[in-house]
């Protein structure tokens, strides 16, 4: 059996979250917009779905609008934003996720929209100084997309800070939660945010559905268009098996989040220890010490010809991770976060990500599964 040590990358559905979306694919087929008993059942059980997510970010049901991917949510803000919101200066940070970075490159080249990126530390941690005096000047109407966690490094934002921020510079203020919903408590009552969005894969719902959280006051047209289904801000037939899985999703993730969390952030801190005891030289990427995300423990190994192949020879003794390299020659572009956050590219950068469902003792294989590489080398 592999050792699935890659959950920012996506999770194993929940068998209660399969349970709860079987009857939507088997006998309760009905199509949500038809008026008929089957189709009516249907509505409810996704306005049932919206309702809890709605709850459990404290926001009204009518601003959730189902999207099929936190990529879409992202994409869908950002170009509401700009048209229909009359944003004309976006300032975001060089360590987004490329469904961030390379929209702002389209809005940049076809709705001449000013992108202006902050400067990130060796931590990854945007300047905020910078961001201040940004805000201060009015002259343009600006949106602020930062990402709530980083998904290679688990860097974090103050959220509280830069809602406030933003709200007293009446600058919108658009955050891709992905890593961070279902995994960390949210009330938008509390700290206000324009847009945020989620995608389920990420807290063991189903692939291909997520959700966008539009403030009501902002109304924005959508990226999809055909019929008036979410409101008019998304189009198509509603994936219902995956909001109904979404929806369930978010119902365990909220209804255990404190347990969830100590069991993973113990795992990652026994992860922490355990490498630093056995393997000579390894680093952490990221702000371990300050705000991170729990999930991820991004290291960094020394540059010895034992860690060159690291990712593929511990797919070899059956443990899933993520690479990442600071690298920029050929065909491998290297991350952009690591080059952002001027990671030594010598070494080699393995993204270990955490969840419920781990052990201690997979971290205990993996351990063994790394001292046997290194003596594999030696010999
Ligand atoms: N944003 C972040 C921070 C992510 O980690 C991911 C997925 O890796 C996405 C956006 C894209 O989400 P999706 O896979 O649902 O499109």
């Amino acid at each position: 059996m592999a050792i699935y040590l890659d959950n920012a990358a996506t999770t194993q559905v929940d068998p209660d979250v399969l349970e709860a979306m079987l009857p939507l694919l088997q006998g309760q087929f009905g199509n949500p917009s038809a008026i008929h008993a089957m189709g009516r059942k249907a509505r409810a059980a996704i306005e049932r779905a919206r309702k809890t997510i709605a709850k459990s970010i404290n926001v009204s049901p009518s601003e959730i609008c189902f999207t099929s991917c936190g990529t879409e949510a992202n994409n869908t803000a950002l170009l509401g934003s700009v048209r229909d919101l009359d944003v004309t200066r976006i300032i975001s940070s060089p360590t987004e996720h490329h469904c961030i970075l390379h929209f702002l490159e389209h809005l940049e080249a076809s709705y001449g929209v000013e992108i202006v990126y902050l400067d990130v530390d060796d931590k990854g941690r945007v300047d905020v100084d910078q961001l201040a005096e940004l805000i201060a000047d009015k002259t343009k109407k600006t949106l602020l997309s930062l990402m709530h966690a980083n998904n290679e490094i688990g860097t974090m934002i103050d959220f509280e800070r830069i809602s406030k921020m933003c709200h007293e510079a009446e600058v919108l203020f658009h955050s891709d939660t992905v890593q961070t919903f279902a995994h960390f408590p949210f009330d938008l009552q509390e700290t206000p945010i324009s847009f945020m969005v989620s995608s389920a894969h990420k807290f063991h719902g189903p692939k291909g559905i997520g959700f966008m959280y539009v403030n009501g006051d902002n109304q924005i047209s959508p990226l999809i268009y055909g019929g008036s289904q979410e409101r008019n801000m998304r189009a198509g037939t509603e994936n219902i098996s995956g909001i109904i899985g979404l929806g369930k999703a978010v119902e365990l993730a909220y209804g255990a989040l404190d347990e969830h969390r100590k069991h993973i952030e113990d795992l990652r801190q026994y992860c922490k220890e355990k490498l630093v005891e056995h393997i000579p030289g390894i680093l952490f990427n990221g702000d371990l010490e300050g705000r991170s995300l729990y999930t991820v423990l991004s290291t960094s190994f020394p540059a010895e010809a034992c860690y060159e192949m690291l990712l593929f020879n511990l797919d070899i003794a059956g443990i899933c991770a993520s690479g990442g390299s600071a690298c920029s020659s050929g065909v491998n572009q290297g991350s952009h976060v690591l080059k952002a956050i001027d990671a030594d590219a010598t070494r080699t950068t393995i993204r270990f990500s955490f969840s419920k469902n781990n052990t201690k003792e997979d971290i205990d294989h993996l351990v063994g599964a790394l001292q046997q590489i290194r003596e594999e080398a030696v010999v």
